[in-house]
């Protein structure tokens, strides 16, 4: 009997190849000072491999790139329109969508649309882009996922779920007619990628209609979340990826959606609904600041790309190899004893720099600090999850740092080899030996809304 199957590589092979280049150790240093040790700010041809995010980032197959040219390019009625809305339809179920250039030009609408000054968003947990759309429409965006979701060696199944009785409780203090919408974010990004429940999923669901508000998903990672819900819950090992998702979409009055994720497309998103009255509202609004409702502000090859990516996103055997490989590059670290956030999620590895860096305090930004760190010491590009990006400042300009310090590993999808990746570990297990050295950072620029974009920081001596 064998016991151990081997392991099965990705499903996929290479047509072609992008050259990638590690700049010298002193050109890093010069490079990433002159951003004001900021990343984002970085040339990507100055980074060697970009883990920076999984947005947009992905590999396309050879199928999406013989639909992008195979279909007309037209401003009303192109036959991509027509691919996408029968892919959106069959997979997700709903009635209506918008196109649209990216994940939040989908929430700008959701929330000009349906929200008014003074009222609340809960949601398991906001990213960072739905929890500025908000607060640009004056409103308050809340969370309520559950508290082991911040207890980053806790492994349970579904870390990602909300809090059912905080949400229930909130919506009966501040009553239903504040909260003109219920969002749930699959996977949860903002909390390391960590999946919900079916269950939990459909007890929001019941708690949305109880006190008649609507119920949209942030469904950038449906898949992923899909393919945790097939491993994890009970009852779901048998079902089909698309039986597991049309039941997900099932619960829900509508989503948004990112393509950059999930459509494996390098741009594009969706705004769907089965809500008539909300659609034509949606529609109204997307003409103005996006273009004309079979385009939505994308060139109709982009729609063609993301029809096709959406039904190889559902691919078992796709999914399987995404999931397999977040696990080796989760393993490497763990044996080499880098702290990360346990179980890894959907699309990416989160290095806790509170216990790779305990010596930097919060408002020394340790995430930061790591993320800039690790591009010196190897080019490879992460990205800060911590108090720089959901940090806050008080009335009284004192600074609240956020729950967790993380740096993000984000993997793109169909991009790197296993082989990229055990460049990264050894590179962060080298560092981890020495990381007494690494210093603080001081902020000494930030914008109010998505500061981390655009802060600049100082080494600390
Ligand atoms: C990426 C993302 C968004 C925003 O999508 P963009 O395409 O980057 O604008 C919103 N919510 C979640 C959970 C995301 O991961």
């Amino acid at each position: 009997m064998n016991e151990n199957p081997p392991k099965l590589p990705e499903p996929f092979k290479t047509k072609m190849v992008e050259k990638i280049t590690l700049r010298s150790r002193e050109e890093r240093e010069e490079l990433v000072e002159k951003t004001g040790y900021n990343v984002f700010m970085l040339r990507a041809e100055d980074v060697f491999i970009d883990l920076l995010t999984d947005s947009g980032t992905s590999a396309m197959s050879d199928r999406q790139w013989a639909g992008m040219i195979e279909t007309t390019q037209a401003y009303a009625g192109s036959q991509s329109y027509y691919s996408l809305e029968k892919a959106m339809k069959d997979i997700f179920g709903f009635k209506y969508l918008v196109p649209v250039h990216q994940g939040r030009a989908a929430e700008n609408i959701l929330f000009s649309t349906i929200v008014s000054p003074g009222c609340y968003i809960p949601n398991n947990t906001h990213f960072d882009t739905t929890e500025a759309n908000i607060m640009r429409n004056k409103s308050v965006p809340v969370n309520f996922v559950i508290e082991d979701a911040y207890n980053s060696t806790k492994v349970m199944p579904f870390k990602g779920n909300m809090d059912i009785k905080k949400l229930e409780n909130f919506i009966r203090e501040k009553t239903p007619e504040k909260i003109p919408l219920i969002m749930i974010t699959v996977t949860n990004n903002s909390i390391g990628g960590q999946p919900v429940s079916m269950r939990n999923i459909k007890e929001v669901s019941r708690i949305a209609k109880k006190y008649g508000i609507p119920f949209f998903m942030d469904a950038c990672r449906f898949a992923e979340n899909c393919y945790f819900i097939k491993q994890r819950e009970n009852g779901y090992r048998n079902k089909t990826m698309k039986e597991i998702t049309r039941e997900l979409f099932s619960y829900a009055d509508g989503c948004t959606f990112s393509g950059k994720k999930e459509a494996l497309t390098n741009i594009g998103g969706m705004l769907c609904t089965n809500n008539k009255e909300l659609y034509e509202k949606f529609r109204n609004l997307t003409i103005v600041i996006e273009g004309f409702v079979t385009y939505g502000g994308l060139a109709c090859r982009e729609l063609e790309a993301m029809a096709r990516g959406l039904y190889e996103v559902l691919d078992e055997d796709y999914q399987a190899y995404r999931h397999r490989q977040i696990e080796y590059l989760a393993k490497l670290l763990r044996d080499g004893d880098v702290p990360i956030v346990e179980p890894p999620g959907g699309h990416a590895i989160f290095v806790e720099a509170k216990k790779f860096l305990p010596h930097i305090p919060p408002e020394q930004f340790p995430a930061q600090a790591l993320t800039v760190q690790l591009y010196i010491e190897s080019g490879v590009r992460a990205v800060e999850i911590g108090s720089s990006c959901f940090g806050k400042v008080d009335k009284m300009g004192r600074f609240i740092p956020a729950k967790m310090e993380l740096m993000r590993l984000a993997i793109p999808r169909r991009t790197y080899t296993d082989n990229h990746l055990r460049y990264v570990a050894e590179c962060l297990i080298r560092m981890y030996k020495k990381r007494k050295q690494i210093r603080g950072l001081r902020r000494v620029l930030t914008a109010e809304l998505l500061g981390h974009f655009t802060a600049r920081f100082e080494q600390i001596n």
